[in-house]
């Protein structure tokens, strides 16, 4: 199986997972650079998975529906173009001879999902699509849940093997790292981390996909545990003084940073 990063609109990515024959592809906000990809590589589009329901993640659907035989995977209770296959937590989707987990996500909406491939083989290593969640860096906003929620979703990727490719749906890496830097100047893995990512941006390359062993190290977002990170953000918020409050403080201040 083969990973593709297909950038779309200013910073989406639409991921296109294939075999050299059939592709599937994740969160399509656009249409056109998928349609452009399935004739460049010469695939046929088996099936289209939704992590959640913004625009900048379905938008494409309706076209690729009417242009390919794609079946859609999305999130129960969401408003999701029709026709699609509901899917919850802890389901399991069978596509081009491969089995990929949902994960019920919620905090960035209600209904977010993530995608799991299945068990490392010689294959390569598990890839986690998962959308607005999880950026390399930071986290989704929360438009529909509370800090607990998305503390939550993210410590089931936290629980994760460390080599588990991340596949974000934007590229958001150089803004979070910023704030990432403001929070722990002296982590000296985020600091090196940070003038890499400078340097693909350069090159106008992707900084994804990130992996969850990395992330553990630089994303303050899945640190908010530590001691030395909620320091940091009892700077903005004096009540950041456990795991939550912490990660509560985090998401407020970066959201005006
Ligand atoms: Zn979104
Ligand atoms: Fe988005």
């Amino acid at each position: 199986m083969k990973l593709v990063a297909l950038p779309a609109f200013t910073d989406n990515y639409l991921w296109l997972w294939h075999n050299d024959q059939k592709a599937i592809v994740v969160d399509p906000g656009q249409a056109g650079p998928v349609l452009e990809a399935l004739t460049r590589l010469n695939l046929s589009l088996e099936a289209i998975l939704v992590t959640h329901h913004h625009k900048d993640h379905i938008g494409g659907i309706p076209e690729l529906q009417q242009k390919t035989n794609a079946l859609v995977f999305g999130p129960e209770h969401s408003a999701m173009p029709q026709p699609f296959q509901a899917l919850n937590d802890k389901d399991h989707v069978q596509l081009l001879d491969q089995t990929l987990e949902v994960l019920h996500v919620p905090g960035h909406t209600a209904s977010h999902l993530a995608y799991l491939t299945s068990k490392p083989s010689s294959q390569g290593d598990q890839i986690l699509f998962c959308g607005d969640t999880l950026f390399s860096g930071g986290c989704g906003r929360l438009f529909e849940g509370t800090p607990e929620q998305m503390l939550n979703s993210l410590a089931k990727f936290k629980s994760l093997r460390d080599e588990t490719q991340v596949c974000c749906a934007h590229e958001y890496t150089l803004s979070n790292l910023k704030f990432a830097l403001h929070i722990e100047p002296q982590n000296t893995r985020l600091l090196s981390y940070n003038s890499h990512c400078h340097k693909l941006r350069q090159q106008h390359l992707p900084t994804l996909p990130s992996n969850i062993g990395l992330e553990k190290e630089i994303n303050p977002f899945l640190r908010a545990h530590l001691p030395s990170v909620q320091q940091s953000a009892q700077l903005f918020d004096p009540k950041a003084v456990d795991e939550l409050g912490c990660f509560a403080a985090l998401r407020e201040w970066k959201n005006t940073f």
